[in-house]
C-alpha cells in the first residue's frame, strides 16, 4: 500500500470523511456498524489509531492506493449500505475507488467545478461527454481548430450513429450557434496549434441562448491560467495527460462541471469502462502540488522563446497568445492570467520544418505536451496527420509548422539548441 498525505487546502472536508472511513472499511477489519458516524469523531478515532501505528497524528489525513480492483464487504448490512450509496464504501474500481475520488475531488477544487470525474484518456473523457449529450439525429458544432482525435471521433465514429458534424471558424461560433442552434458546441482555447483564443463568456452565453450544451477541451490551458466554468461553460474538459498530471508518466482525462451534469456520465463511463486506474490517480494527486509552480514555469520559459523566435529571420511566423502580434492577445489578457507553455512557429515550408527538427539536440522529438521536458512536434505528421488540404486550410495549420511544448528546462538552454537547429 502506498499512502498520500492530503493537504486540507485541497481536499473538502466531506471528502476527507468519505476516504478516512473507506481507508479504515478497505482494511476489512470494522465493521461499518462500529465506525464513528461524523468527520470528528472518525478524525478522533483515525489519530488514535495512527499514533499506535507511530504516524504523527499530523498526518491523519491518509488515504491508500488499494491496490485491488474488489472492495470486500464483512457483512450484507455493508452491502446494503453500499447500495444505498453511503459514502465511503467501495464495491469494484470500474465504478469507484477511494483514490481516484480524492484525486477527483481535488482536481475539481482547483478548478472552482462543483464535480469531476477521471477517465482512463483525455480521449475516453470526450468520447464518453459526447455519447452522454448526443443523440442520433443530433448536429455538433465544432470549432474547425480542434484536436485531432477529438475531431476524427466526430468525423468517422459518431457519424456512422447519425450525429452530423458541423465545423465552424473558431470566431464565428457564438454568431453561429444563435443563428442555427445544435445540440452540442466543441471548442478548444487555446486552440492546437495555432494557439488563438476564444471568447469563451460570448460562446458560453451563446450556447444558452441556443440551448446548446458548450463543451471546451481546456488542455492547454489548465486550471490557474483560466476559469471556463466561471465564465459560464457547462463542461471543461482536460487531457490530464498533460498539465495536470505534468510528467509525460500517465494516461488521464477528466471531465468538470455542475455535478447534475457530472454525475450522467460518471455512470456512463462505468458502463463504457472509460475508467481511470488508481495508481494513475494517486501520481495526479501528486503532481497537482506542483501544478501551480510548474506552470508559472511554464508561461515564462514560453514568453522568453516566443519573444526570441519573433526575432529570427528564419521563422515567418509565431503563434503564442502573450505576443502582441498575436491577433487574440487582448483576449488573452482579459480571459486568462497565464499564456501557457505552447509556441508554434512556422518556417513556411515542409522541407525547412523537417531540416529544423532532425538537427533538435535538447528538445525531444516527440507527441504530447504538458511534460517538465520540451517536446516538440509537426502537426502535419502528429495531431494532424490524414488531414485534407482543405481540412489543415481550415484549422489554419501550415506545412512548415512546429509547434512546441516549453518545458522547465533552463530557457538560455532551450534557446542555444533552437538556435543551432535553425541555423
Ligand atoms: N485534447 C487535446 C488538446 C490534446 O492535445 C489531446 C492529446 O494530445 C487530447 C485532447 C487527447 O488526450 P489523451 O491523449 O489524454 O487521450
Amino acid at each position: 500500500m502506498s499512502s498520500v498525505v492530503y493537504q486540507p487546502d485541497y481536499v473538502p472536508t466531506n471528502l476527507n470523511f468519505g476516504v478516512l472511513r473507506a481507508s479504515v472499511v478497505l482494511r476489512g477489519d470494522v465493521p461499518l456498524e462500529d465506525l464513528p458516524a461524523t468527520a470528528a469523531e472518525l478524525r478522533a478515532y483515525l489519530s488514535d489509531r495512527v499514533a499506535k501505528w507511530q504516524v504523527p497524528e499530523r498526518w491523519a489525513f491518509i488515504a491508500e492506493v488499494p491496490k485491488t480492483s474488489v472492495g470486500k464487504f464483512s457483512k450484507v448490512r455493508m452491502r446494503e449500505a453500499y447500495q444505498r450509496g453511503e459514502g465511503g464504501l467501495y464495491m469494484y474500481s470500474r465504478d469507484e475507488n477511494p483514490t481516484v475520488r480524492a484525486a477527483e475531488e481535488a482536481v475539481a477544487r482547483l478548478a472552482g467545478a462543483e464535480s469531476a470525474v477521471l477517465f482512463a484518456s483525455g480521449m475516453g473523457a470526450m468520447t464518453t461527454a459526447l455519447l452522454g449529450l448526443v443523440s442520433a439525429g443530433d448536429e455538433v458544432v465544432a470549432a474547425s481548430a480542434l484536436y485531432g482525435g477529438t475531431y476524427k471521433l466526430l468525423r468517422d465514429v459518431l457519424s456512422r450513429f447519425s450525429v452530423r458534424l458541423r465545423p465552424v471558424a473558431p470566431e464565428d461560433l457564438a454568431k453561429e450557434i444563435v443563428e442555427r442552434p445544435a445540440k452540442l458546441c466543441v471548442f478548444e482555447s487555446p486552440t492546437n496549434p495555432t494557439l488563438r483564443i476564444v471568447d469563451v463568456a460570448r460562446v458560453a452565453e451563446a450556447c444558452r441562448k441556443a440551448r446548446a450544451v458548450s463543451v471546451i477541451d481546456a488542455t492547454f490551458g489548465p486550471p490557474g491560467l483560466q476559469r471556463p466554468l466561471a465564465l459560464g461553460v457547462d463542461l471543461v474538459m482536460h487531457s490530464a495527460t498533460k498539465y495536470l498530471n505534468g510528467h509525460s508518466d500517465h494516461l488521464l482525462g477528466v471531465l468538470l462541471g455542475s455535478r447534475e451534469r457530472i454525475e450522467p456520465l460518471r455512470l456512463l463511463s462505468h458502463k463504457l469502462g472509460s475508467t481511470v486506474d488508481p495508481q494513475a490517480a494517486y501520481d495526479l494527486l501528486r503532481s497537482l502540488k506542483t501544478l501551480p509552480v510548474r506552470m508559472e514555469r511554464h508561461c515564462s520559459n514560453a514568453l522568453r522563446i516566443a519573444t526570441w523566435l519573433e526575432s529570427q529571420p528564419a521563422v515567418r511566423r509565431v503563434y503564442y497568445p502573450g505576443l502582441e502580434s498575436h491577433p487574440d492577445h487582448a483576449l488573452a489578457r482579459k480571459q486568462m492570467s497565464g499564456f501557457g507553455g505552447m509556441v508554434t512557429f512556422s518556417l513556411g515550408e515542409k522541407e525547412r520544418a523537417f531540416r529544423f527538427w532532425d538537427r533538435q539536440k535538447l528538445i525531444a522529438r516527440a507527441a504530447s505536451l504538458g511534460g517538465t521536458e520540451s517536446i516538440s512536434s509537426l502537426p502535419i505528421l502528429f495531431s494532424h496527420t490524414g488531414y485534407s488540404r482543405e481540412e489543415l486550410a481550415r484549422a489554419g495549420v501550415d506545412e512548415g509548422m512546429v509547434r512546441l511544448s516549453v518545458g522547465l528546462e533552463d530557457p538560455e538552454d532551450l534557446i542555444a539548441d533552437l538556435s543551432q537547429a535553425l541555423g
